[in-house]
């Protein structure tokens, strides 16, 4: 596999996943990805952004309870 931007070399490694949502900002560190050794785009397989999915699903409605909390 190719990195799609560059057409670097990927490699395996580990990387942080941010998600810039409304209302909250999540990073997850350690995240296992394929790495480009150019341009540094990691790829993730689909079995984390699955995962990764399940999360923001699972905090979207936590913090939508959160933000409903009246003071
Ligand atoms: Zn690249």
């Amino acid at each position: 596999m190719k990195c799609h931007y560059c057409k670097g070399r990927m490699e395996s490694g580990k990387t942080s996943y941010t998600i810039d949502r409304k209302g909250y900002l999540l990073v997850i560190n350690e995240v296992p990805a394929l790495i480009c050794q150019q341009c540094g785009e990691p790829y993730f397989n689909e079995e984390e952004v699955e995962m990764i999915q399940n999360l923001i699903k699972d905090v979207d409605k936590k913090s939508t309870q959160l933000h409903q909390i009246a003071v």
